[in-house]
């Protein structure tokens, strides 16, 4: 039975693939320091083959035994949370990121990092596909999410080098479902819950910047076959169909009937302008692309949403 370590496994993403690799026969060891993850997340995983430890990868991480996989998916993701945690992102892009990698190079385990679009900063090359080297402002209040994980993808390469360490870079688009924190500040949760308690949406500067979102299931399955994979360099993980902010706001006040419209709010400071991923290379490797369409997605996340705002109502 493979044994596998999920970092940041009590997050959006990290708990719905613990879930994953325990129906696929792994024996999962989830490691989370809560900081934006939470035990919700993982309460209802009833099994023996399930360990949850509670612990910060920014300082050594040990785990007895041994590990055959692991994904590092530990890091604040949302805008609001990395702006407001600075130091603790770039300290898990960094540090958590070399110290996984040291547990991977003693236990010969395959790695596989969390990264992001976010590598691509604000892209003057539209899709986005991997070969791109990105446009990142190194001095914005971005950076620390942004150079973190470009820092990360730099030392996962290093091991891989140097050490001959097993790994696997994804870059992972805007994802969305259920679990997404209410107050987490990203346009999912935002828009949710302003929609269901009938407030107008908040849209951040005109509403033209583009997203393009997928849903956590598609997600955690393209990560899982990157991990099984062989491939070394950066792949894209997302769901290529875009659209504007605008567009999504329309869509989820026609979904919630809600009727109170839209306001504007000031765009953030450097807030990418287009986003949306090329997945050619996902698809070719991985024989992967998303399955679960953006009205199923959303469907399920407001159903999941609803009860969220129904027992704390704001
Ligand atoms: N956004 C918005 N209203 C909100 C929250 C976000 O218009 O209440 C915009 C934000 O400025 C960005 C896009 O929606 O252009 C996606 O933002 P999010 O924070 O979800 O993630 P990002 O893709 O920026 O990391």
């Amino acid at each position: 039975m493979p044994r596998t370590l999920v970092a940041g496994g009590a997050g959006l993403i990290g708990s719905h693939l613990c879930e994953y690799l325990l129906k696929k026969g792994h024996e999962v060891v989830c490691m989370d320091n809560l900081l934006t993850g939470s035990m919700d997340n993982i309460a209802q995983i009833k099994s023996d083959k399930f360990t949850f430890v509670e612990h910060d990868v920014t300082g050594p991480v040990q785990v007895a035994g041994k590990i055959d996989f692991i994904f590092h998916l530990a890091s604040p993701a949302s805008p609001i949370d990395y702006l407001k945690l600075p130091i603790e992102t770039m300290k898990v892009g960094a540090w958590g990121t070399f110290n996984l990698l040291e547990l991977a190079k003693a236990k010969d385990s395959t790695f596989l990092l969390a990264s992001t679009s976010e590598v691509y900063g604000d892209p003057e090359i539209h899709p986005q596909e991997e070969s791109y080297w990105g446009n990142v402002n190194p001095i914005g209040p971005r950076a620390v999410y942004d150079e973190a994980k470009r820092f990360a993808e730099a030392i996962t390469m290093a091991y891989h080098r140097y050490y001959s360490v097993k790994i696997r870079i994804s870059r992972i688009f805007n994802t969305f479902g259920p679990r997404m924190r209410l107050n987490d500040g990203r346009v999912v949760p935002n828009f949710a819950c302003q929609a269901l308690t009938g407030k107008p949406l908040t849209i951040y500067g005109d509403g033209q910047q583009t997203r393009s979102f997928c849903y956590v299931s598609d997600l955690v399955e393209g990560l899982f076959r990157l991990m099984m994979s062989d491939e070394t360099t950066p792949v894209n993980v997302g769901n290529p169909s875009e659209m504007s902010i605008l567009e999504f706001a329309k869509r989820i006040n026609e979904m919630t009937g809600n009727r109170a419209g839209i306001v504007y709010e000031e765009l953030p400071i450097d807030d990418p302008k287009l986003r949306r991923p090329n997945i050619a290379k996902a698809k070719r490797l991985l024989d992967w692309e998303p399955i679960v369409s953006l009205q199923d997605g959303l469907a399920l996340t407001l159903e999941w949403f609803k009860a969220q705002v129904k027992s704390d109502p704001r």
